[in-house]
């Protein structure tokens, strides 16, 4: 099995269940199907109100249950293109520092709101990486490097991450919207085939442009559920925690082909 000192005795990979926005039917649908098959997930909160000890409070029970509640800023900018308004804030016409101000305020009440997680990952709003238009724009993947233990970003359709290469602040996130539970199943056991952790990303169940219907949504939890001894289904934090450690080690071995670390090194001096 591949990275087999990776993941926990008799498991092939990794898999977390996302869930971005933290819109009202995560708490009442999503959060409790989780818990009642014992697994956890990850739900990235917006966390746009002023008053987020009111706003928020029923995320405090979930995390006492053991799901991770990660970072998905204060104002959840995307790109002006999503809007049909000529005056939109968007990504492309704020600063780096706008961005690194909204994401720790919202850092700022997740840790008041849950302070027994410490440590957290991040989503990306609309999967997008970036601040800034043509020759100006940056990426902001460094400053989700700097603060959080992972950032879940993008992919392509059956690409997952690979433990060994992945970026941790730029993981890739595969979105489940519409899909089947026989897709979802089928793609969940490919990246295990890999030996790889898939991301799997929900917004909303049952309903809206990004829904998942409630009946596939169940599937692939019992799936996951009937196979816990196979499939790791943990929070996004605790398999970054893991793969973050597995790289540290794997790179400083001296084992580990000479070429690799020498153009890993170069990478790093950018
Ligand atoms: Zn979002």
């Amino acid at each position: 099995m591949p990275f087999d000192d990776l993941w926990p005795s008799g498991c092939a990979g990794a898999v977390s269940v996302t869930f971005d926005d933290g819109n009202e039917r995560q708490q009442t649908r999503g959060a409790p199907a989780l818990t009642q098959r014992g697994l956890c997930g990850t739900f990235y909160v917006t966390m746009a109100a002023q008053n987020h000890r009111t706003a928020y409070k029923g995320w405090i029970d979930i995390a006492a249950k053991g799901h991770e509640i990660g970072n998905h800023t204060c104002s959840h900018l995307c790109s002006c293109n999503f809007s049909e308004k000529p005056e939109v804030q968007g990504l492309e016409n704020v600063s780096l520092a706008y961005l690194k101000a909204d994401i720790l305020a919202a850092e700022a009440k997740l840790r008041d709101l849950v302070p027994e997680q410490k440590e957290r990952t991040f989503a990306y709003p609309c999967y997008q990486t970036w601040v800034g238009r043509g020759v100006r724009r940056q990426s902001y993947v460094p400053l989700i490097a700097t603060h959080f233990v992972a950032g879940r970003g993008g992919g392509e359709y059956g690409f997952f991450n690979n433990p060994l290469h992945i970026d941790l602040a730029c993981a890739i996130g595969t979105p489940t919207e519409r899909m089947s539970c026989t897709e979802m199943i089928g793609l969940v056991e490919l990246a295990m085939r890999r030996g790889h952790w898939i991301v799997l990303v929900f917004h909303e169940i049952g309903v809206g442009r990004l829904g998942t219907s409630e009946y596939d949504f169940q599937i692939l939890l019992d799936h996951l559920a009937d196979n816990k001894r196979r499939i790791w289904t943990a929070p996004s934090v605790e398999v970054a925690r893991k793969v973050r450690d597995y790289q540290n080690k794997f790179w400083a071995r001296p084992d580990t082909p000479i070429v690799r670390k020498s153009r890993l090194r170069k990478d790093a001096a950018g």
